[in-house]
């Protein structure tokens, strides 16, 4: 299939391909890893995190490594970052500015050089109101200023066990990404995040990953054709960690990872980002 071909042979860059041929020009599907701190860590930890990380990060290989840090520190570390190291929002206004007390816009982000936001996190969606209604605003906000849309969608232990996973997966889509511009794609991340392995140490069996991603990058090629699924990245995030990541990350259909605990201690982070094939590549 395309994706593996693609993303272990070449491992995300966009242009003439070495590997695939002199001749070959391919557009490249990206391989990402990106921790979500949640609401960890005081200014002074984050700072120490980024300088723990600066000088590991040329050993990332083809993987783009990005981070969301809690909204206080995205400006400062958004200029402090090291090369190679994208900073992204844990959530966006789907507003522009205005009289929206405590919401920030996509184009405040993209001000102080933030890359993107995650949107539709399980945790925002089960206590913050995101609905999937508001979750597609968010997309399109952050789209619309070429921002990165680190979008996520995943079902429950219950949902899962009815046999319903994969129709509630695909309704998040149906709602989040069905209407974008084809044009829209780059600037699209898919995270798939099953509810029951976000934190609890439960991951999903690289087969139940892999199946979930093959089935999204079916709905995607289905309504995008199979050349643009191959190019949107989309990673598995719920419990993963250094120990399990070479195996989730090897995956047809895994592109990367979202990673929610491991992605705290400098150490556990670049781990799981080496556990990346494409992390090998010069
Ligand atoms: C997350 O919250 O996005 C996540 C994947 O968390 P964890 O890695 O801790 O399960």
């Amino acid at each position: 299939m395309v994706g593996k071909f693609l993303s272990q042979s070449c491992g995300g860059h966009d242009g003439v391909c070495d590997f695939c041929g002199p001749n070959v020009r391919t557009k490249i599907m990206r391989n990402i890893v990106a921790g979500n701190w949640k609401s960890n860590k005081l200014m002074s930890e984050a700072l120490k995190w980024m300088e723990d990380m600066s000088p590991w990060m040329p050993n990332r290989g083809h993987v783009e490594v990005m981070v969301a840090p809690p909204t206080p520190y995205l400006a400062m570390m958004s200029s402090d970052a090291p090369k190679g190291l994208s900073v992204i929002a844990q959530n966006v206004s789907s507003e522009g500015s205005g009289a929206h007390t405590g919401e920030y816009t996509a184009e405040m982000l993209k001000s102080c050089g933030v890359s993107g936001a995650i949107v539709g996190h399980s945790e925002r969606r089960a206590r913050f109101g995101d609905t999937d209604a508001l979750v597609a605003q968010k997309v399109r906000a952050l789209v619309s200023e070429k921002l990165q849309a680190v979008f996520c969608c995943g079902e429950t232990l219950d949902q899962r066990e009815a046999g319903t996973a994969q129709t509630v997966v695909h309704d998040q889509l149906t709602t989040a990404i069905l209407g974008l511009d084809a044009s829209a794609l780059p600037f699209v991340v898919v995270a798939y995040e099953p509810i029951w392995a976000i934190g609890t140490g439960k991951t999903a069996s690289s087969e139940e990953a892999q199946a979930m991603h093959a089935s999204i990058r079916g709905w995607m090629a289905e309504t995008f054709g199979v050349e643009k699924a191959s190019e949107v990245a989309i990673l598995y995030g719920g419990s993963c960690k250094p120990s399990n990541a070479q195996e989730l990350f090897s995956q047809q259909d895994i592109n990367g990872g979202l990673i929610g605990g491991a992605s705290l201690a400098p150490l556990d982070f670049q781990g799981v980002v080496e556990g990346h094939p494409a992390s090998q590549q010069a």
